[in-house]
């Protein structure tokens, strides 16, 4: 199984040559670079889609960081996983902690957007993890489990192969602060057994599990590679072309 690194951009390239500034810069520093055991993945704003498409590097495929789970029809303001497709997105983002604090999704509707995700033809990256009150009152297993075991409530067994988890503590997202070695592999082996659970060990061995939080250069080898996780998810290091490069290679070479 190949590691996994995704790049998620968040609101940022916010004009035009923004856009432009960053394509050349990622362009200069994938040149000469093959990462055979990882697949890369950027995750652009919406507006950007369509660039990265046309942008087409071969070494970087092409994710979105939310979708509704409708199809088309009158949801203003939503995009969906048939639009997502249409304009190259392999891999969508769902769950992440920023869009459950600010836009109040809950586990009912990332369910949703997950079975919806998986129809129609993407990955999904369901993000999970605890907050740092949720840690301090020892909850971390049950908001772990109730998370994950929701959010693949409408999954059968044999799609699990077409599944990411990124475990990402809301307190180490954007903060740079990081959970230790111990901690992620804790929240790995507590996934894998709630997939065991859900899906049974073949299925469940399927499912990549990430970590995501801060992720930096200097630290990927003891957040991702020594606790054993399939890839990580990073948030502002893949704003900078070079650091987000830095991060693959270290993930690459294992
Ligand atoms: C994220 O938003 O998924 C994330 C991991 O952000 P950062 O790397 O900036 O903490």
């Amino acid at each position: 199984m190949k590691k996994l690194v995704v790049g998620n951009l968040k609101m940022n390239l916010i004009n035009l040559a923004e856009r432009e500034r960053y394509f050349k810069l990622l362009e200069k520093e994938l040149s000469g670079k093959d990462f055979s055991n990882t697949e890369v993945v950027l995750c652009p704003p919406y507006v950007h889609l369509e660039s990265f498409k046309k942008w087409k590097n071969k070494k970087i495929k092409l994710g979105a960081q939310n979708m509704f789970a409708e199809t088309k029809g009158s949801y203003t303001g939503e995009i969906s996983p048939t639009m997502l497709k249409a304009f190259g997105c392999e891999y969508v983002i769902l769950g992440h902690s920023e869009r459950r604090r600010y836009f109040s999704e809950k586990n009912e509707e990332i369910s949703l957007k997950v079975a919806s995700a998986l129809k129609n033809g993407l990955i999904p990256v369901i993000c999970v993890g605890e907050t740092k009150v949720q840690r301090e009152e020892h909850r971390v297993l049950d908001v772990i489990t109730e998370q994950v075991a929701k959010a693949l409530v409408n999954v059968s067994r044999t799609k699990a192969g077409g599944i990411v988890i990124a475990y990402e503590p809301v307190w180490a997202v954007g903060s740079d602060v990081t959970p230790t070695t111990h901690e992620i592999m804790e929240a790995k082996v507590l996934i894998r057994k709630i997939l065991v659970a859900l899906f049974g060990k073949k299925y469940a061995e399927k499912v990549r599990i990430l970590y995501g939080g801060s992720v930096k250069a200097v630290i990927a080898k003891e957040i991702c590679v020594d606790p054993g996780m399939d890839g990580v998810l990073v948030g502002r290091e893949s704003l900078m072309p070079h650091e987000f490069l830095k991060i693959v290679a270290i993930i690459d070479k294992k």
